[in-house]
């Protein structure tokens, strides 16, 4: 028999760096430690490298998770980290230590760990997207993640749902999804409604400005059963639906998980059942992410494991 292999999964958010034991299987066998994120990248390489120190012998190989597009070869993070020092695409994370390291995207480490050990196990083909101030996603296929000609792929926030122009996104282009089904993206559905919906009249928020509307005023004003606010929060979760639906005829997905700060105002059970009356392709199941907090941890650590 040979011995199972362990992998030490390291989740470096903007805030503070989380580590545990990872199995082939997704789970953290060991406690979970947490640190914060120290503010150069020096000191990033240090704290990295004391960690991989501290658990040598217990691991086999070393899984990152992190923001930002990862080259080919799982050695760097290519694209701007906002929440991160400046420099932190110069470090080569395989030289932190002689075995060997390995890093992924964030999005794609969190498909991974909700297909091995969350709310997608058991399933074969996963579409997980991740719902904030923009949107993020990753799709496991048959066990093996989609990274694209260059690890890339699934930037399906920038996935265009209009073509005639109408609403500006951060990334400077027009009609990305993520301008109309982020959390960004509620409150440019609101800005849009308070200049176009009668209801805004009688909106508990009709004294405010439009562009001093935000996410929580909308989906407070729902849970007060806000005429307007109601309005504006089915307008949203259309475009979520729109978005979906396009993405489950593209992947036929068995599942979709739907995880990030926004996933809570989200009915999966009626999306679900609305996609699966729209879609050209077979019944999805709709879920909410279980892995959380320790997704990016779980993620990195059964792809490393998939490395040796
Ligand atoms: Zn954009």
């Amino acid at each position: 028999m040979t011995k199972e292999k362990y992998a030490l999964g390291i989740d470096i958010g903007g805030t503070k760096i989380c580590y545990g034991i990872v199995d082939a299987s997704g789970n953290i066998i060991s406690d979970v430690k947490k640190t914060p994120t120290p503010k150069t990248v020096q000191e990033i390489k240090d704290t990295l490298k004391n960690i991989i120190d501290e658990n040598y012998d217990k691991i086999d190989v070393v899984g990152l998770s992190s923001a930002g597009a990862v080259n080919l070869e799982n050695t760097r993070v290519l694209s701007s980290t906002p929440n991160l020092p400046a420099g932190y695409n110069s470090i080569d994370f395989s030289t932190l230590s002689d075995k060997k390291v390995y890093v992924e995207n964030d999005a794609n480490c969190a498909v991974m760990a909700e297909y091995k050990n969350g709310a997608a196990k058991g399933f074969r083909t996963v579409l997980m997207i991740t719902i904030g101030t923009g949107i993020g996603g990753g799709v496991v296929s048959e066990g093996k993640l989609f990274r694209g000609s260059r690890g890339n792929a699934l930037e399906v926030g920038s996935m265009k749902i209009f073509a005639d122009k109408r609403q500006k996104c951060t990334c400077g282009r027009y009609d990305c999804w993520e301008s109309y089904a982020s959390g960004t993206g509620l409150r440019n559905c609101a800005i849009y409604g308070a200049k176009n919906y009668d209801e805004f009249k009688t909106s508990i928020f009709k004294d405010k400005s439009p562009d001093d509307l935000t996410t929580y005023d909308i989906t407070d004003g729902v849970e007060k059963n806000d005429a307007f606010c109601k309005r504006v929060f089915n307008q949203w979760i259309y475009y979520m639906f729109v978005g979906l639906v396009s993405l489950t005829d593209i992947f036929n997905p068995d599942c979709i998980v739907i995880s990030g700060g926004m996933c809570r105002f989200i009915d999966v059970e009626q999306m679900e059942k609305d996609i699966n009356k729209e879609t050209v392709v077979t019944d999805v199941k709709v879920k909410i992410a279980q892995t959380e907090n320790r997704a990016g941890m779980i993620g990195a650590g059964v792809l490393a494991l998939e490395q040796i």
